[in-house]
């Protein structure tokens, strides 16, 4: 899963990306509005979290923006004061969720862990999918015999395939939620990490549909 922070507050915005990479997300940052509307609008992030008292343009005029142009990416916005008056303004806007500053690194998580649920529409807290359980907590894949760690990436690719069963998802769909704005985005290397899924998994697991890209489960 791939975020979009967008904080002003450089010390904040870094100890979030840490905090939110350790979860096992993706995480970019921008610190200014015109840089924040601009990726917010051309990538496809499954969460984006808008500090609403940005430079150059404020986060209410970027997310309105946004909401004009049909982006439909769930938003949870952060406003500096906790008054009502900018929260009833950032939900007008078309916000999905707000938390007010200061607040816990655990209560964003469980927010933003709300709104993918509610995006994907998934309801469990551990996902599971044809007898797989991916546990969000260890980072870890099991079934009813064995169970296996995975890497940062391999968990990521994962969550993505079993938050989307039965679905062809392309090489490109795949890199853009898997992999933050300034990795070396090789489409490519995602080939070789579905491979070291499938070496945990069993070769089954995850199916190449040739020239569309892959499947997890049996295609719907
Ligand atoms: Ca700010």
């Amino acid at each position: 899963m791939r975020l979009l922070l967008a904080e002003d507050d450089v010390d904040l915005s870094q100890r979030l990306k840490r905090y939110l990479a350790k979860q096992g997300f993706a995480v970019d940052t921008y610190d200014n509005g015109i840089d924040v509307e601009f990726y917010g609008r051309e990538v496809a992030y499954d969460v984006i979290i808008l500090d609403l008292g940005l430079p150059q343009r404020s986060g209410l005029e970027v997310l309105a923006n946004w909401r004009a142009a049909g982006v439909k990416t769930p938003v949870l916005i952060l406003t500096a004061r906790n008054t009502w008056s900018q929260k009833v303004e950032g939900l007008q806007a078309g916000a999905d969720d707000y938390l007010g500053k200061p607040f816990h690194q655990e209560e964003l998580l469980a927010r933003i862990q709300a709104l993918i649920r509610r995006a994907t529409q998934t309801v469990a807290e551990r996902l599971e999918v044809n007898g797989w359980v991916l546990d969000e907590e260890t980072q870890s894949i099991s079934n009813a015999t064995q169970r296996w760690d995975l890497t940062g990436i391999e968990y990521r690719l994962l969550r993505y395939f079993m938050l989307h069963p039965g679905v062809i998802l392309s090489k490109t769909r795949l890199t853009e939620h898997v992999y933050e704005q300034d990795a070396d985005k090789d489409s490519n290397v995602i080939e070789v990490y579905v491979n070291r899924l499938r070496q945990k998994l069993g070769s089954d697991a995850i199916t190449t549909r040739r020239g569309q890209g892959y499947v997890f489960g049996e295609l719907k």
